[in-house]
């Protein structure tokens, strides 16, 4: 598959701004040639445009070659250079499954992209034909969440195989909530598909969503692009030092992630229990998508206890349903308790 065909042809003929850093990378004495102010503090230089140092650590945790890693302001970034990247405005289309992450739908908006839809069966899997039958020569990029984020399930690997061999543009899989789930990640296939990116995050599982920092996994062509089209300096210093920190310290990753699974099992267990409670998905992640009776009261009672969830009863296929987060052991405790004395109260 030759992937250039895809791109924009404005983008491939793009000359990209050359920065001070990037025109001289070794190391000298005296930096005169990016005007800034001279007085050192730690921050008075600009950061390193491709991030070498944090890459070689994500390489070493990710199996994945530095050559293929790309770091974007959160991975919302790296979904809206996408779409700059391969659809052309007003002409092409994005492919999204809901009910899925907003953010597709939002930024092929705002780059003035048709946002088309094959909706999930109702087991929540990929209607794998619908997908296939809509997607024209202007369906650019399939956007695949996986797990999926608010359904919290993974999807069928021989569905996934399928639509990276068989959908004629950019497979993008958004594995934001990975790290809680048992699958290999998708960005061990990166060489074997050259129309694959695979997105994750530090604002899940790493606990650092604060510092704004997500990465792609793609082949070096479409990295190409990426670096092509990105704002010079997108990864602040403080955020590439921050991240390095907890890189370096995934005895406390993997400790969180033990502690977060152990406690979605119990707040999955204990929801159950409930009468409040219909039904129950399956979760891969470190939410619980539930469906209730009376949804908007329950949000509104929990919303005066100080608890806040998120409202999903009006999203298409989520009718009747509250997303939980995992928190704390307490925290999980004082939305049980709460939807206990809901249950006591308002339902009965
Ligand atoms: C939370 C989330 C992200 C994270 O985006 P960042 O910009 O990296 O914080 C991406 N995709 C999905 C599906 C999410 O739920």
């Amino acid at each position: 598959m030759n992937i250039k065909q895809f791109i924009r042809p404005n983008i491939i003929a793009l000359k990209p701004y050359s920065s001070a850093r990037e025109e001289f990378t070794g190391k000298a004495e005296v930096y005169l040639d990016a005007n800034e102010n001279p007085f050192q503090n730690g921050y008075n230089r600009y950061p390193d445009p491709y991030q070498k140092e944090l890459k070689q650590k994500i390489a070493a945790i990710k199996k994945v070659s530095p050559e293929h890693i790309f770091l974007g302001n959160g991975s919302d970034e790296a979904i809206d250079l996408l779409i700059r990247i391969f659809c052309e405005p007003a002409k092409d289309q994005i492919l999204i499954l809901p009910p899925t992450y907003g953010m597709y739908q939002v930024s092929a908006a705002i780059n003035n992209v048709e946002c088309i839809k094959v909706p999930l069966s109702t087991d929540f899997q990929l209607d794998v034909d619908g997908i296939l039958k809509k997607s024209t020569e202007k369906t650019k990029i399939l956007f695949i969440c996986s797990p999926n984020n608010p359904t919290g399930n993974c999807f069928e690997e021989a569905d996934i195989f399928h639509l990276m061999e068989n959908f004629k543009g950019i497979v993008v899989i958004d594995e934001a909530y990975s790290d809680f789930a048992q699958t290999e990640s998708w960005s061990q296939k990166i060489q074997d598909y050259p129309n694959l990116v695979v997105l994750q995050t530090f604002s899940k599982a790493w606990g650092l969503a604060g510092i704004r920092l997500g990465m792609a996994f793609t082949n070096p062509t479409i990295l190409h692009y990426l670096n092509k089209v990105k704002p010079p300096y997108n990864i602040n210093q403080l955020s590439q030092e921050k991240a390095l920190e907890n890189l370096n310290n995934e005895f406390q990753f993997h400790l969180e992630l033990i502690g977060i699974k152990k406690e979605r099992e119990r707040l999955l267990k204990q929801l159950s229990q409930l009468d409040l409670v219909e039904k129950i998905f399956p979760s891969d992640a470190n939410f619980i998508l539930a469906k209730v009776k009376n949804p908007d009261q329950i949000y509104d009672v929990l919303l005066q206890k100080g608890i806040i969830v998120r409202n999903r009863s009006t999203v298409y296929g989520c009718e009747g349903c509250l997303r939980f987060t995992v928190g704390t052991p307490k925290e999980n405790e004082t939305l049980i308790q709460a939807l206990q004395n809901i249950t006591s109260t308002i339902v009965a």
